[in-house]
């Protein structure tokens, strides 16, 4: 790989603008603001260039200057750069002219967009001198954590509320990480890596690694304009979990914007939550800027549940500087959204892409989004994960003797559902 310079300058608080060195810290200590990784734009503007970007290998690092690392990556070499699929099908059925998927439903290695976040925050741990990684996860980002670090030879402790999916329990485990499973929820669980990120010297990816690994999620942005031959859509509509990935595309566009990579920023952005855990969207439908946590969720897209969201503050403020808005969907709605979307596209997306095919829909059928521009949904995770929600909810199977009398007795049943 060619050598790259760093435009990294270090760390600053988002809420007092309080400067700090690009260690492995996460919260003003005047303030307790968040911390922000900041880049010499100035001094990138005219050096990072549509060419180079374009002659790279296509995965996340094609936009290294945009990444927080001080030298080469070490992970992640073939995550990213997912599929920008034209949905004709979803869109004809939509009403909508011109719809696009962003489709990390295969992203690689654990087929969900923590792939694009994990790899930055492990390169980074790496280079700050850790040898253990560990996470607070509804699942994905488990599954994450526990493969690049199994790559990249670190030891890996994650932390997830009991009661997941299968998919997301043996496709962590499968990699080898110490994973805790927690009676609590998800905040519960967030809370105590808080404390045990602060007690042991270990990289906990969205703790205290917090700002490097959140930089990854502008990929999706970077790689969405560039999809779309160097423009930005005029519509995003993102699912909405911890905050990270809405806030995050926000940036991406206002980055190559600024570096003159795109010509024109019209882009709103749109959130996607549960019904049954939707502490965002119903802060916006209030018109509060004041997040309550919803201290139960109830929802069977339980990657998205995440009650009290440590960026939640920050996905308002994208969504309202950006002129977008959101809305939720219930379990009936996902289901169906997810049987609409393999229908249509052939896509198997997981319960949270079905709160935002959902949510998307209803967007369109509202007016907020309106039919003739271009819209992008993000499909985030992969539906052989959490294939619990449609047990029952797709008609039973047809079952004979390998005989042709057997099938031809119940010929009717299957010609007929080949007609109808
Ligand atoms: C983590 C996750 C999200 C978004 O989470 P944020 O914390 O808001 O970035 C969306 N979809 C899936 C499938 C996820 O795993
Ligand atoms: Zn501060």
């Amino acid at each position: 790989m060619e050598t790259t310079s760093c435009y990294v300058t270090g760390l600053r608080c988002r809420e007092c603008g309080r400067d700090y060195p690009a260690q492995a810290v996460f919260t003003c200590e005047y303030c307790f603001g968040p911390l922000e990784v900041t880049y010499d734009y100035e001094r990138m503007r005219g050096h990072l260039t549509r060419e180079m970007i374009v002659s790279r290998p296509q995965n996340i690092w094609r936009y290294r200057e945009l990444l927080p690392l001080a030298g080469e990556p070490t992970d992640g070499l073939n995550s990213g750069f997912t599929p920008l699929v034209r949905a004709e099908n979803l869109g004809r059925e939509l009403g909508v002219r011109e719809l696009y998927l962003k489709d990390d439903s295969v992203n690689r290695p654990t087929l969900s967009y923590k792939d694009r976040v994990v790899p930055v925050a492990l390169s980074r741990a790496k280079e700050l001198g850790f040898d253990t990684v560990g996470c607070a996860s509804t699942g994905n980002l488990a599954n994450a954590v526990a493969a690049h670090a199994a790559v990249a030879g670190l030891k890996a402790v994650i932390f997830v509320p009991a009661g997941l999916e299968a998919g997301k329990i043996v496709g962590t485990q499968v990699y080898g990480p110490t994973l805790i499973c927690v009676e609590g929820t998800y905040d519960e669980v967030n809370r105590l890596c808080t404390e045990v990120a602060g007690k042991y010297r270990w990289a906990f990816v969205n703790v205290n690694l917090r700002p490097y690994y959140t930089e990854g999620a502008k990929t999706c942005g970077f790689e969405i304009a560039e999809q779309l031959g160097w423009r930005a859509p005029q519509h995003v509509v993102l699912p909405v979990a911890g905050g990270t990935l809405l806030p995050k595309v926000w940036k991406g566009f206002r980055e190559l914007h600024r570096l003159g990579l795109i010509p024109h920023l019209p882009t709103k952005v749109y959130g996607a939550q549960p019904a049954g855990c939707a502490p965002v969207v119903t802060a916006l439908h209030e018109g509060s800027d004041i997040i309550r946590p919803v201290r139960k969720p109830r929802t069977i897209a339980l990657s998205l549940a995440i009650g009290n969201p440590a960026d939640g503050f920050y996905v308002l403020k994208a969504i309202s500087d950006s002129g977008g808005w959101g809305d939720t969907a219930t379990d009936e709605e996902i289901v169906d959204a997810i049987k609409l979307l393999a229908r249509t596209e052939g896509i198997f997306t997981e319960t949270a892409g079905g709160v935002t095919i959902a949510v998307t829909k209803k967007l369109i059928e509202s007016g907020r989004i309106p039919r003739d521009e271009l819209i992008v949904a993000c499909v985030t995770g992969n539906g052989l994960k959490t294939i619990e929600p449609l047990a029952g909810r797709l008609g039973a199977t047809v079952n004979i003797a390998p005989s042709l009398a057997s099938f031809e007795e119940r010929a009717g049943a299957i010609v007929g559902s080949l007609v109808s």
